[in-house]
This record gives structure tokens, C-alpha cells and sequence, in this order.
């Protein structure tokens, strides 16, 4: 960087200026020089010359010192100015430093020169080095203020130095409330002592530490962040400060908390929708095996009590897995338009007579109809279970409320519950003046098995019931609670517009009658197929079995002539019963179709509901409820056993 000087001269006698020149010369080697004498060519100068140096007499005819050197701090304060003069004193030398001269030199000991142009180089070096310092630490100082991170400096024994904007919004103490307090200031409580020493520990033996806290904010509100603490150190080694720098992750660990339990329920559901499953095909098996023992027996026989128990016991156990389904939204539902105040209204009797005389029953129902696109009974179960809870909650009496509300296309609910539509939605709330629960049991109660009540009270399975039908109808449900301060649960349904209802079908032929028909039975589940084939022939049918799909293909074209009726499951390894049946009526070998599940599955029903035209029935049935649906399907139109 050896460029060349540019030293501009204020000089009217041209032998002062030689000097001057020839002393500069002597500590800049590679210079080059402008004399000016007027205002005019200075400012010139000053724009085209531009001076590295300016060396400035201090009076001249048409100008002066002291009004150059203005000129030069405006247009160019960072160029040394020094004043050379004849006739200095004190006074002026003062006045000329006070109005910003870098240095002077009178012109008796013009040999000064050179060193005072050295010292003012030297200056305007460290003025350089200076500026740049600044700018970065503005920089620096501008972006700490700015960052979203919490940052606390603190001296050696933890006195609050410093805390930036981020920290007064997380904790909401101000800056001046922080300054020469110490961190603890947002103590918790939530962390032991060995958790602090093991930080300070840590710290103070000059060690970065790196961890997570829970904190309370000014208004008393608990929050976690993610801290980095570090030690800082002088020159010398010795630890000056420490810089914290934390990150509220609250909301962020809240999120995470909805999102795993939310996958724990669907896990849940999942499997208890399997067991529920396997647990329909052999309840199937129990009940009709029960129905056939039970039938076969004589009138008078003593036996015939221990079948009715076996009934009995397997019919308990089918409602228990019903709840399964329900849970893992696994259900057939048979949903339609209805106003939720009409359904509340109608079940306020039932519900009177079912919490006793202890507890009260208010309802607060909308002025404007609450239409919902549901199955009533779930409906109803729904408000049953939250009834009974209330109940249940309030063993020396209370009050429970019923509320229903029409919501119009808010945005509030939907903030809460991102998975609920756009759109109109009723609101249902269910309120108690029980005893209300801690945030630990407000976190399970829709679990299903969770239970707080004595074995034989509880089965844990009345707000997975509710849990599931809520969601399989497309509905969200929130739980708020307080030890003491009773319980309210809230649930969000679509709302619906209203729709002509379809005629209600005529009443079920009441009694098993036989047929002869020809029957094609096809069951993976051994046990059940026997079952199912002997209940057929007893009946009088013709009956073919097959074990799955392909086989009952196989089956069919060797009959030669089509099946009155298909009988089919509907989950079964390889082909679908579904599949099957399309199959089955694309190559004309079966008038009729009727489907056996114990589960809903994507092939013959959507969103819960079943496919219209569709003739079904649900595992686990009963002898008599199967003898009774074929009879109905094989009388019944072939456009509602459709394939
Ligand atoms: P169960 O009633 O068989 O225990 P639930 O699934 O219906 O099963 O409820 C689970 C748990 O949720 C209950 O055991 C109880 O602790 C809690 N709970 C439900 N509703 C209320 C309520 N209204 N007030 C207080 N606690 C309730
Ligand atoms: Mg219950």
C-alpha cells in the first residue's frame, strides 16, 4: 500500500512552502504537493486533489488558517490538518487545537514538522481503527437487540449487566427491574439444587453449559427455554462475564405434546381396533354356538340356564368391544341430519331419572335449530357418558349444564383444532360442579382403560367412546378442568345444512323363516365358517363354502349356474370380500350380495358410513339376527344387496 501522499499546501509565499515541502518530504518519500492560496481553489483542492494531508499556514492575505480548517473538518474530516505559522502564541495555538487542528508548528522550528506529520498519521490511524470498532460494535449491539433469543450478561458473581428486548417480552420483568438483579430472579422452583450447582459448577470453572430450564415469568406463568451459558474472559484469562443465551421453547414443546398424544391415541386406536376385531369373529362364535346349544336343549332342561349365562356373559363382552370400535372410530354409522338441541331436549327426562335426585340438570340451548350430520344413538351415547362422569364426579350433589351453540364461521375454534372444517360449526358443552381433575388426569382421560374409579366403578372406556365418535363424526373435544373447580367439556361439530330425510324402511320381517335357496358362505375364520354352514343348512338352504376369495371364484364356475346369494366377509387375506363380489357379478355368478364384518373397512364403507345399496351385517350376531338378515335380503330387492 505504498500509494503516493497527497499533501495539500495553504501557503501564499512560495519559499515558506519549499520549506515546507522539504521538510515533508523528509518522512513521506513518495509525495506530492498543491499549493493554494484562496477559498476558492482550497475547496477546489479539497474535491479533486483530495489531500491525505493538509498543512495549512495560519494567515494569508485573501484567506486564514482557521477558516480552512472548517472547510476541511466538513469535507474532509478525516485528513490530518496541521497549521504552520510565523507568528504563533499560546492563545492561538490553543484556539486552533480547540477548533480541531490535529497539530501545529511554528515556522522557526519548522524541523517539527515531519514528526508532527508523523503523529498526526499515526492518529488518524487509531481514529480509523476506532471508527471501524464502532461500526461493529453498532452492528453487534443492533443485532443482540433485535434476535428473538433471550441474552443476559452478568458480571462474575452473576449481578444482571445487561438483558436485551427478547428478555423483557419472555419474562415481562423490564430491563430496569433485571439490571443488578441475579438470574434467579426467574427461578421456578422446578429445578433441585444440584441442578444449579452443577451449572455454576460448570460455569465457573470456565465451561460452557448447555441444558433446559422451566422459568416463571413475571406473572407467575411457568415457560421452558433451551439455555446456553458461557463464561467470558479477558485478555489475561480471567472470566469477566457470562453470557446466557436462552430460547423460549414452550410453545414449541407444547405442540410436540399435542402432536404425541395425539399419535398415542391413533396407536392406541389402531390397536384396539385389531383386538376388536379378532375379538368379533369368536364372540361370533360364542354366541351362536350358545344360541344353538341353548335351542338344541329341551325345554325343561336345567342346562338350559348355564347357555343363557354363556349368552349373556358373551353379550357383555360385545358391548365391550362395540366401545373398542367406537374408540378407534372403527364403528358403522348411520349418520343424518338432525338439530342436537331436539336430541338434548329429548334426553333431559332420561337423564333426570338416571343422576338421582342430588344433581341438578340445566340446559342453555341455542335459540336457533343446531344442525349436525350424525348417528343419533352415538349422539346420545355421547351426551350419556358425559352425564354420568358429571355424575359420577359429584357424589354429594351438584349441578351439571347442558349448552348447545350455533356457531357461524369462526376462526376460533379452528386455531385450537387446525382439523375441524371451515364453515358453520355447533358447539355442545357439558358442564359439572364436581370435583373437577388434575392436569396429570386431564392429560389421559380420553385413554381408553383410564380410570380413576375403584375396580367395578369404572372402565376407563366412557370418554374413549366419546373421543371416537366425536372425531369419526368429524368433530373435535376439549376437556377443561381444575382440581375443585368442576369440569366442562366441549365439543365441536361441523354444522349441517338441512336435507330431506329418506323414508324410514318398513318394518324387519320379524321371525327367522327357512328357505332354499343356494348359498355360496365365504369365511377365512374356520370356526365361524362351519358355523355359518350349519346354521344354513338347518335353515334349508343349499350351502357352498369357501375360504377365500379365489377359492370361492373357483366354486362358483363350477356350479355352472349363478348363487341365489353371496355371503361374504369383508376383511380377508387376498381378495376382498368386496372384490370378490364385483368379481363375482361381472361374471354373472351371484344374484345377491350380503357382506359380514365386524369392522369398518375402506372397501364397503366410507368415513364410517356404509355405501348406499350395500346389504350388511355386523359381527358379532346372533343365530336368529343372521337366519333373519338372509331372509331379508333374499325377499328384498336385488338393488339393496348390491354387489
Ligand atoms: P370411567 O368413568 O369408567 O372412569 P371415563 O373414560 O368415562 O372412564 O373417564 C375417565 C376418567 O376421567 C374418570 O375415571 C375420571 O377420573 C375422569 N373424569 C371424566 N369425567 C370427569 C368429570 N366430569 N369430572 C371429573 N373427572 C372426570
Ligand atoms: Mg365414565
Amino acid at each position: 500500500m505504498n500509494q503516493t501522499t497527497h499533501v495539500l499546501i495553504v501557503e501564499d509565499l512560495p519559499t515558506d512552502a519549499e520549506l515546507t515541502e522539504h521538510e515533508a518530504r523528509k518522512v513521506l518519500p513518495d509525495c506530492k504537493f498543491l499549493r493554494v492560496e484562496t477559498r476558492e481553489d482550497f475547496l477546489a483542492a479539497l474535491a479533486s486533489f483530495r489531500p491525505d494531508l493538509i498543512i495549512s499556514d495560519y494567515k494569508l492575505p485573501q484567506f486564514d488558517g482557521l477558516s480552512a480548517l472548517k472547510l476541511a473538518l466538513e469535507h474532509a474530516p478525516e485528513t490530518p490538518f496541521i497549521i504552520v505559522t510565523g507568528s504563533m502564541n499560546e492563545d492561538t495555538a490553543v484556539e486552533c487545537m480547540k477548533a480541531g487542528a490535529w497539530d501545529y508548528v511554528i515556522k522557526e522550528h519548522i524541523k517539527r514538522l515531519g514528526p508532527a506529520i508523523m503523529r498526526a498519521r499515526e492518529q488518524q490511524r487509531l481514529r480509523a481503527r476506532q471508527r471501524v470498532d464502532e461500526l461493529e460494535r453498532e452492528r453487534l449491539m443492533t443485532a443482540i437487540e433485535q434476535v428473538g433469543e433471550t441474552i443476559i450478561i452478568t458480571d462474575p458473581a452473576s449481578v444482571i449487566q445487561y438483558v436485551n428486548p427478547a428478555f423483557e417480552k419472555v419474562t415481562l420483568y423490564t430491563r430496569a427491574e433485571a439490571l443488578g438483579a441475579k438470574p434467579s430472579l426467574c427461578k421456578s422452583g422446578r429445578q433441585d439444587q444440584a441442578f444449579y450447582r452443577e451449572l455454576w459448577g460448570s460455569i465457573s470453572s470456565g465451561k460452557a453449559w448447555e441444558g433446559r430450564m422451566v422459568n416463571k415469568r413475571k406473572d407467575g406463568t411457568l415457560y421452558t427455554e433451551e439455555a446456553a451459558i458461557s463464561p467470558v474472559r479477558d485478555a489475561a484469562g480471567k472470566i469477566t462475564n457470562y453470557v446466557a443465551v436462552k430460547k423460549d421453547i414452550t410453545a414449541q414443546l407444547q405442540l410436540e405434546d399435542q402432536l404425541q398424544q395425539a399419535h398415542k391415541m391413533e396407536a392406541v386406536g389402531l390397536l384396539a381396533g385389531g383386538v376388536a376385531h379378532d375379538f368379533n369373529n369368536i364372540l361370533t362364535a360364542i354366541i351362536s354356538y350358545a344360541d344353538l346349544l341353548h335351542n338344541g336343549l329341551p325345554a325343561d332342561s336345567a342346562q338350559r340356564a348355564d347357555a343363557r349365562e354363556i349368552l349373556t356373559a358373551a353379550g357383555r363382552a360385545a358391548a365391550l368391544t362395540r366401545q373398542l370400535l367406537a374408540f378407534s372410530r372403527r364403528q358403522i354409522l348411520a349418520p343424518r341430519v338432525l338439530d342436537l338441541n331436539k336430541i338434548a331436549a329429548d334426553m333431559t327426562s332420561m337423564l333426570r331419572r338416571l343422576l338421582g335426585e342430588n344433581v341438578e340438570l340445566k340446559t342453555n340451548l341455542a335459540p336457533q335449530p343446531c344442525l349436525v350430520k350424525v348417528d343419533p344413538g352415538q349422539l346420545e351415547q355421547v351426551l350419556l357418558n358425559l352425564a354420568v362422569n358429571a355424575r359420577d364426579a359429584m357424589p354429594k350433589g351438584g349441578a351439571i349444564t347442558l349448552e348447545t351453540a350455533a356457531l357461524p364461521a369462526t376462526e376460533d375454534p379452528l386455531a385450537a383444532h387446525p382439523g375441524l372444517p371451515r364453515g358453520p360449526l355447533v358447539r355442545l358443552r357439558v358442564s359439572d360442579t364436581g370435583t373437577g381433575m388434575t392436569k396429570e388426569v386431564r392429560k389421559r382421560v380420553f385413554e381408553p382403560f383410564f380410570t380413576t374409579k375403584g375396580k367395578d366403578q369404572g372402565t376407563g372406556l366412557g370418554l374413549a367412546t366419546v373421543f371416537g365418535i366425536v372425531k369419526q363424526s368429524g368433530g373435535e373435544i376439549e376437556v377443561s378442568s381444575e382440581p375443585g373447580a368442576g369440569t366442562v367439556f366441549t365439543v365441536y361439530l361441523p354444522g349441517a345444512e338441512a336435507e330431506p330425510q329418506p323414508e324410514q324402511s318398513g318394518p324387519k320381517p320379524a321371525a327367522a323363516a327357512k328357505g332354499t335357496e343356494t348359498i355360496l358362505l365365504v369365511e377365512d375364520d374356520e370356526t365361524l365358517r362351519r358355523l355359518g354352514e350349519r346354521i344354513l343348512k338347518e335353515s334349508g338352504y343349499k350351502v357352498l363354502t369357501a375360504c377365500n376369495g379365489a377359492s370361492a371364484l373357483a366354486e362358483l364356475e363350477h356350479l355352472g349356474k349363478p348363487v341365489d346369494l353371496l355371503v361374504t366377509d369383508v376383511v380377508m387375506p387376498g381378495i376382498t370380500g368386496r372384490e370378490l363380489a364385483l368379481e363375482a357379478a361381472r361374471r354373472k355368478l351371484a344374484q345377491k350380495t350380503l357382506y359380514m364384518s365386524g369392522y369398518t373397512d375402506g372397501a364397503i364403507v366410507n368415513h364410517g358410513v356404509l355405501e348406499p345399496g350395500l346389504a350388511f351385517i355386523y359381527k358379532p350376531f346372533s343365530v336368529e339376527a343372521f337366519a333373519a338378515k338372509l331372509r331379508e335380503v333374499l325377499n328384498g330387492p336385488a338393488s339393496q344387496a348390491k354387489p
